[in-house]
């Protein structure tokens, strides 16, 4: 007992994934497919317990979120500058994803999944993704970011509008402290308070971890990969690939110190967003995790829910594999034109894709409609949806800290000592 007390929360929230995953894929063999695996386990002790904490998570993320970014904007000294470090980083992250998907496009060429397959494209066919919702044009996105009624836009978490409606908040409260006095108070406490309901709902990170892996595991086990091993390949090799050769080097180059400070701080985030497969339901350690990089929360409150809206490197990867895959299946060739196509459209699709599971393989629909590939294609890598969606989660949220960082670090904004320093987690900080 005395010892488990000591472990960090880190370790003990990496501890309780690999468990879950033992677990899981044990239960998975062991236990007959029925009621009780069924009811029992999946649908019922580890779902109650992972989603519960899912839940918990994102009943967080609009009040936190509006908070933080008004008391940011509150206190900004320069508006001017965040300005450029909002513009860099809304630059880099198109930027990283377009990068993102160009990798994708050409590892999963050279890899070829789903050659052989020979498929024939059904004349009438219709899956879940063929009847997504159409995605809305370029200007619709831009003029929806206004809120009609902002208590609309809290209530029903649209969060790009969260965000408009906290920045004039913050504008407004900041500009005329003295006149609404009561308000500034209000957001300060507001934000204090949310901090301290994060740090009690983190505890409860490491049992809701475990939950959330062991029931994934327990329901699909290992075997469903096989067939797809190519498809696994390309999209894990392009990750891979995008973090050694894009992430970890702007990180060196931009902070000139060993990415390892990084990494240690952005892990927990990392095993977080893959437990639970949703950017939103990540933001509150993601905003934690960028404070003990020694980001201003001036910047990451802004930066980080953006990003968890509209930046999505590791769907991009995931769309740009299974364009191929899908293609190569149904022996479809498709020509450099179209493959510039499925890069635009992927970096469309990613800002319209929401932050929550499943989201990407909805929006896949768009880009495979985009050059003309059967819709339908989406159900062949439908049995291996959920791990694919926990990396490229993952990914999702680690890119949209590696564009804040470089922005801040660039902006000379980056508390260069606390990055260096050994602080820990939100979780270890508030003693609840
Ligand atoms: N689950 C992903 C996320 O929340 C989105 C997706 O489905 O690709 O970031």
């Amino acid at each position: 007992m005395t010892e488990k007390k000591k472990m960090s929360p880190t370790k003990k929230i990496l501890l309780s994934m690999l468990i879950g995953l033992v677990v899981g894929i044990g239960l998975h063999y062991i236990i007959p497919d029925g009621f009780f695996k069924q009811s029992v386990l999946i649908d019922g002790v580890f779902y109650l317990f992972g989603q519960g904490f899912v839940r918990l998570l994102q009943m967080l993320v609009v009040p936190l979120v509006f908070f933080s970014i008004g008391t940011g904007v509150m206190q900004m000294r320069d508006i001017s500058q965040f300005g450029r470090v909002a513009i860099r980083t809304l630059v880099l992250y198109l930027i990283t994803t377009a990068l993102s998907v160009a990798v994708a496009l050409f590892l999963a060429k050279m890899l070829k999944p789903g050659v052989g397959m020979n498929l024939v494209e059904a004349a009438n066919s219709s899956t879940p993704a063929a009847d997504a919702e159409k995605a809305p044009t370029l200007i619709e996105t831009i003029v929806n970011i206004i809120p009609k009624n902002p208590i609309e836009a809290l209530a029903n978490g649209n969060m790009l509008q969260v965000i408009f409606w906290a920045f004039i908040t913050g504008i407004i409260v900041g500009r005329f402290g003295e006149e609404l006095k009561p308000l500034e108070d209000l957001m300060e406490a507001g934000n204090d308070f949310m901090m301290k309901v994060t740090a009690l709902v983190m505890k409860a990170a490491p049992i809701g971890v475990f939950a959330l892996i062991a029931r994934t595991f327990t329901d699909i086990g290992l075997g469903i990969v096989g067939p797809l091993l190519t498809f696994l390949a390309s999209v894990l090799g392009s990750m891979v690939i995008v973090i050694l050769l894009a992430y970890l080097p702007l990180i060196v180059l931009t902070s000139k110190s060993s990415p390892m400070h990084f990494l240690k701080k952005v892990f927990p985030v990392y095993t977080f967003a893959f437990s639970s497969a949703s950017s939103n339901a990540t933001i509150p350690l993601t905003l934690s995790s960028c404070d003990t990089l020694g980001i201003p929360r001036e910047i990451s409150s802004f930066t980080i829910p953006l990003g968890a809206t509209i930046n999505m490197n590791g769907t991009a990867i995931y769309q740009g594999c299974a364009v191929i895959f899908i293609a190569n299946a149904y022996g479809i060739d498709l020509t450099f034109g179209n493959l510039v196509t499925v890069v635009l459209t992927a970096v469309l699709s990613s800002i319209g894709t929401a932050g929550v599971p499943g989201s990407g393989m909805i929006m896949l629909s768009m880009v495979l409609s985009s050059v003309g590939l059967p819709v339908e294609g989406v159900s062949l890598i439908m049995s291996v949806e959920r791990i694919v969606d926990m990396f490229r989660t993952a990914l999702n949220v680690t890119g949209d800290v590696v564009a804040t960082f470089i922005s801040a670090t660039q902006e000379r904004l980056l508390d260069k000592e606390r990055y260096l320093s050994d602080e820990k987690p939100i979780m270890e900080e508030v003693g609840l």
